[in-house]
């Protein structure tokens, strides 16, 4: 079988996010020389899922290459809430520290709001505590969600101006959904949230000037629902190396779509290492 032609221009996250880790590793190397230490990332997994340890030793090779120091601390699945927490505080108030990662889902009987809210917001790079989210909210300085804004980072690079435009977001988590419409909100999108409670979807995502896909389900949003001339950013990341737009009828339609993999995902690792470096810097001031 042929692979179907697409007009749509791939928005390649591989390449953006190599040029970012390029300049966050050239900093790193400064710090290192003007401090003795290099910056140092702690990451935190509780339990042995195996997508988890993945992630985690994705970071921390990526760390490695920039030449910043991982520190890794593996807890047993049975930790609790309170033993969660004491790790996170105890990392957050260590000053050769300079930003700590909850690898996340945690497992059930952790209450994972109260481990994240543990991490202290100048440390917290990967942008899950309240405060960051608040920040954000604000429009005031913090760390970001590394996700959303790693998508925000592809639109810029794209020379995509959300401004007037009208965006749409599959998807409302914590992590990705609200906050990535928030950000395209503060950059004067006119934002619509889609969820598992939406009626008639098909007819919000035809509206979209952009369209963000961020519900796991794989090749959920097909390319006839997808407006002519559309920018598409699939964050989902689903079994199969797909994401949560079928990328070949999608590209038929869009005029920017970021590919799964080597679009989002990739983009959220070169914010988590430009964040630390931004926090190792701020207490050089
Ligand atoms: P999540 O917490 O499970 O949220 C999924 C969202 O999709 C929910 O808001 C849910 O609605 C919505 N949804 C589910 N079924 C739907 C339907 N039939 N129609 C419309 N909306 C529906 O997932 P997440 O953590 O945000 O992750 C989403 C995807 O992004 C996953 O594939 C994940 O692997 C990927 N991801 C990638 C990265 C990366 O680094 N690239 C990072 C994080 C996540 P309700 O709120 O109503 O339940």
């Amino acid at each position: 079988m042929t692979a179907p032609a697409h007009t749509a221009q791939l928005m390649d996250g591989t390449a953006l996010a190599r040029k970012i880790s390029e300049r966050t590793a050239a900093r790193a190397a400064a710090f290192t020389e003007r401090t003795g230490k290099a910056p140092c990332l702690a990451a935190v997994l509780v339990g042995d899922d195996p997508a988890s340890e993945t992630y985690v030793r994705m970071k921390r090779n990526r760390c490695a290459k920039a030449g910043i120091d991982s520190r890794f601390v593996a807890l047993p699945a049975e930790t609790t809430t309170e033993q969660l927490v004491a790790t996170l505080t105890e990392l957050s108030e260590d000053p050769d520290v300079h930003g700590v990662l909850l690898q996340h889902p945690v497992p059930a009987q952790i209450d994972e709001r109260a481990a994240f809210e543990a991490i202290a917001p100048g440390k917290d790079v990967d942008g899950v505590t309240m405060h960051s989210f608040a920040a954000m909210g604000f429009g005031l300085p913090g760390f970001a969600s590394c996700t959303p804004g790693g998508i925000m980072r592809l639109l810029d690079a794209y020379d995509v101006d959300p401004t007037g435009k009208r965006a749409v977001v599959v998807g409302r988590s914590a992590i990705l959904g609200k906050p990535v419409g928030m950000m395209l909100l503060a950059r004067d999108a006119t934002v619509t949230y889609c969820h598992s409670r939406t009626v008639d979807l098909p007819s919000i995502i035809r509206e979209a000037d952009i369209l963000v896909a961020a519900v796991g389900r794989p090749e959920f949003i097909r390319g006839e629902d997808i407006k002519p001339g559309a920018v598409v950013l699939d964050a989902g990341y689903n079994a199969g190396n797909v994401g949560d737009v079928h990328f070949a009828s999608a590209a038929e339609r869009a005029s920017l779509i970021t590919p799964v993999p080597g679009g989002v995902g990739p983009m959220t690792i070169a914010v988590l290492l430009e964040q630390t470096l931004d926090s190792a810097e701020a207490g050089l001031a």
